[in-house]
């Protein structure tokens, strides 16, 4: 019942965090791996992964089987225990055609009805809560278990066991706490998680100035497992490309953002052999993984993915069309197809040559976002500006606007005008929260705009930057 504490007490926690000195932080770091390793590294865990690996030689049958089990018992629990749901027809589910009967929602449903959502078969101390942002930055509150975030933790063992990685393998992680204060101007840039093995590596300190430290760090930690987000690892494959540096890893895992084909080549050439990708949210009601063989698999015990077109019909295999899902695991927070806002496609070829008969899905890449490019030398991803977005739920969509050498703008669209003391104070905390990480060489500035700034095919890119070359 840690981890409902812990994250409840998040934001206080940073503050003590960044003002701790350097060892304090390590031993701090290594206190919430221990929280966390409890959870992730405990014998229900080991038991669950070993029952998935026996999955793994399920035939296209068992399957079905697995996934229309996982649609009666989550749609009964939901309706038994979400108010959310409690209009929903009660008409047992017979066949995968009977879902129809069942509405499908969107994002906006949910933030319309985010503690009509919650079951109450889990009670709010045992409920852990987390900020998604999405694809266009506005801001979701969701809820998990513990036994949820176990069972995801045996899905990601699952997938390293595919590239022949053991739990606790020696592992780099480039992901999105902030570990590091953000004005620290000398290394380390990283703090270690002993327990696990682990070393965070902070992604808001990339620059050309320190690219030395990062590579020499990561000269040092070669052959070991490499994690983050795709455009991260990208900065980190241009610094070692300019550098003349090839630093090739055990395996490397990406997740949190869209892996573009150009992407993974520079990352692969850097880092490789290969990479592993996977598609998952914080919603935690779908999980899609790449295998050996470089497909893309629906992990069938997760979720029940449903790929629909603008009317609300099934797509044809190779027909794109928008991800709905339906949840096994999230009993805090149950979705019944849920529209999140992606899209993507049935793979259209044969089996996968890896023999596993969990469905190919093709996840669409969406236009890549910009990268922040500060005039002191720092480099910014997507998905590290990202991270100032996940307390905030009043937008509908929030951009990062670098429309001057020194001066980026916060632009937020709100989701409803009558809400404008919380817009107002949520769009106030982001520039402050932004203008602390940029320090003194940029400006921070906020504005609320009626759309937000699009690019071709409709794609709202997160960071839109008009004052630099990127
Ligand atoms: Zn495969």
């Amino acid at each position: 019942m840690l981890e409902p504490l812990v994250r409840k007490n998040l934001p206080r926690l940073q503050h003590f965090y960044d003002r701790a000195p350097g060892p304090a932080r390590h031993l701090l770091t290594s206190a919430r791996g221990w929280v966390l390793t409890r959870l992730r590294y405990s014998r229900e865990t080991f038991a669950i992964l070993d029952g998935l690996r026996g999955h793994e030689s399920w035939s296209s049958g068992q399957v079905a089987d697995h996934q229309l089990q996982g649609l009666q018992r989550t749609i009964s629990h939901a309706l038994d225990s979400v108010p959310f749901y409690a209009d929903y027809p009660r008409a047992k589910l017979r066949t995968f055609e009977d879902l129809r009967r069942l509405p499908v929602v969107d994002r906006e449903d949910i933030l319309d009805n985010q503690d009509r959502m919650l079951s109450r078969s889990v009670s709010g101390s045992r409920r852990i809560r987390a900020g998604t942002t999405g694809t266009t930055g506005g801001s979701l509150r969701v809820a998990y278990s513990e036994n949820l975030a176990r069972h995801n933790w045996a899905f990601l063992l699952r997938q390293r066991t595919w590239a022949n990685i053991a739990p606790r393998e020696p592992r780099v992680t480039f992901q999105g706490p902030r570990i590091v204060p953000t004005q620290r101007g000398e290394p380390p840039y990283w703090t270690y998680n002993v327990l696990e093995r682990q070393v965070l590596m902070s992604i808001f300190h990339l620059s050309a100035k320190t690219a030395p430290s990062y590579l020499d760090f990561l000269r040092r930690h070669r052959g070991e497992v490499l994690e983050g987000f795709p455009s991260v690892l990208g900065i980190l494959a241009d610094f070692a490309i300019e550098a003349g540096l090839r630093i090739p890893m055990r395996a490397i895992f990406t997740s949190g953002e869209p892996l573009y084909p150009q992407l993974r080549a520079k990352i692969e050439n850097v880092f490789g052999p290969g990479v592993f990708d996977s598609y998952g949210m914080t919603e935690y009601c779908g999980l899609i993984q790449e295998c050996e063989r470089g497909q893309m698999h629906l992990a069938p015990e997760y979720g029940f993915l449903e790929i629909l077109d603008e009317d609300g019909n099934a797509t044809k295999p190779g027909e794109e069309g928008y991800f709905v899902w339906t949840g096994f695991l999230n009993d805090a927070m149950p979705l019944i197809r849920y529209r999140i806002g992606d899209r993507g496609r049935w793979h259209d070829g044969g089996p996968c040559p890896c023999g596993r008969a969990f469905p190919l899905v093709v996840p669409t890449i969406t236009r890549e976002s910009d990268i922040l490019r500060c005039p002191d030398g720092r480099l910014f991803s997507a998905r590290a500006l990202n991270q100032l977005l996940k307390r905030s739920t009043s937008f509908r969509c929030c951009q990062f606007i670098h429309d001057r050498p020194n001066r980026v703008v916060v632009r937020a669209v709100a989701r409803d005008a009558l809400q404008n003391g919380q817009t107002a104070g949520d769009l106030m905390r982001i520039r402050s929260d932004l203008q602390d990480l940029l320090g003194p060489s940029m400006q921070a500035t906020a504005e609320l705009a009626a759309d937000p700034v699009t690019r071709p095919g409709g794609k709202i890119p997160l960071i839109v930057n008009e004052a630099a070359p990127s």
